[in-house]
């Protein structure tokens, strides 16, 4: 079992074995930016998460909260306030295009409903900046796919919200299963699911969240059975049940059950649900041994075991982590050990997509990701 310590030693040498790139890169960077240092990050969307992205980023050391895009006056005079934003690096959804201009935001971190990140996104990145999107990155392959491609045409990065891809314990396990400790893996079971409240929010309506509690919470499940197996899925099946047809209208899933095989010859079984609470677990087990995170995708603390025993590994906000491993990869090219670009979200919503279809004709689906 790896130490605290030598967790934090690997992590430094990482970091340690990227200075010749980072001074390369560095020299290649915004000149309007005087602290290179440091990620200058408008954040679109003042609600729930957007908040606690803000509160994290005060103890970040390579990104700084300096812009804001707001639908609510109220909310940005509040911010301004708490933040020191000044006026200048203050925008509305109509007018946010002329960020193009502002030679003192790096980059805009969309926390909108999920059907409005695409055209958002694109938007940013027609401006010039650098994109960091919440989850679900869109609401299908093909959204996603275009947002990929304007992020291209804007010659700017994009970044998907996935903070478990720097949470700590997470990173042992995949450490572990890529050192072989846990053998030929076998099997992933993801389960991922609240109880949801109020029935007009949001997350209930199609139109704005894309599905139901597979883009909202199945998602971690879809994500995390790549990373915790290391291997893209080549074929899904999956099978849908809705008990409350009033508060999961049409296209606003429940609970669906899916299963990947993946091209090592690993199953995996995961639900999704809005109906049942208590559900954020991972599992994973190999013909040596297997790995568990519960909870697995939560704000924390995450808690891991393996059939070595308790997971020892720092307990972080992953909001703070997530924004100052994103400063190094925008402005250092820095690697993360689990990539965090779009083309990772084009992938999940590939396999969105094709439980979806499952869902709707019973077949097995074949998946080119
Ligand atoms: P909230 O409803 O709390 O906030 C969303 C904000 O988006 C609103 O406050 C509003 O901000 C803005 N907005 C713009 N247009 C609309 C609209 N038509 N309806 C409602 N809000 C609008 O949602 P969350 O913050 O919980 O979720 C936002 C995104 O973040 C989602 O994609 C979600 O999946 C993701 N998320 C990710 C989490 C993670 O752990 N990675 C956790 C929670 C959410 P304003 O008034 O400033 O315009």
């Amino acid at each position: 079992m790896k130490t605290r310590r030598s967790f934090i030693q690997q992590v430094s040498l990482t970091a340690a074995s990227l200075p010749v790139l980072n001074i390369l890169n560095a020299a290649c960077m915004n000149t309007a930016n005087n602290d290179k240092q440091i990620l200058r990050v408008a954040i679109m969307g003042l609600g729930g998460y957007g908040t606690r992205v803000a509160e994290a980023m005060n103890d970040c050391k390579r990104a700084k909260l300096v812009g804001v895009i707001s639908g609510t006056p109220s909310k940005i005079a509040g911010w301004q306030k708490k933040y020191s934003i000044p006026e200048k690096n203050c925008y509305n959804y109509e007018n946010f295009d002329a960020i193009k201009h502002n030679p003192d935001i790096d980059a805009v971190y969309v926390i909108t409903p999920n059907a409005l990140h695409h055209d958002a996104v694109i938007r940013v990145a027609k401006a010039g900046k650098h994109v960091i999107c919440e989850k679900p990155m869109a609401v299908n392959a093909k959204e996603a796919r275009e947002m990929v491609d304007a992020c291209k045409a804007g010659n700017v990065k994009l970044l998907v919200g996935y903070r478990m891809h720097f949470e700590p314990h997470t990173l042992e396990i995949i450490r572990m299963r890529n050192e072989g400790e846990f053998g030929k893996v076998l099997f992933f079971q993801g389960l991922s699911g609240f109880i949801i409240g109020d029935p007009t929010q949001w997350r209930l309506n199609k139109a704005l969240a894309g599905g139901g509690a597979m883009m909202d919470i199945g998602i971690y499940s879809v994500n995390g059975s790549r990373y915790m197996t290391g291997e893209d899925p080549i074929w899904v099946t999956a099978q849908e049940t809705k008990n409350n047809p009033q508060k999961f209208k049409e296209g606003v899933d429940e609970t669906i059950q899916f299963q990947l095989g993946f091209p090592g010859g690993a199953v995996a079984s995961c639900l999704s649900t809005y109906s049942m609470n208590n559900l954020d677990r991972f599992f994973l087990n190999g013909d040596k041994g297997f790995a568990e995170l519960q909870p697995a995708t939560g704000y924390g603390p995450i808690k891991g075991r393996t059939n070595k025993g308790e997971i020892d590994a720092p307990v972080v906000t992953h909001q703070t982590v997530q924004m100052d491993a994103m400063a190094g990869i925008i402005l250092n090219n820095e690697k993360p050990v689990v990539p965090v670009d779009g083309e990772e979200a084009v992938k999940d919503l590939k396999i969105v997509d094709a439980i979806y279809e499952a869902c709707k004709t019973g077949n097995k689906i074949e998946l080119k990701l």
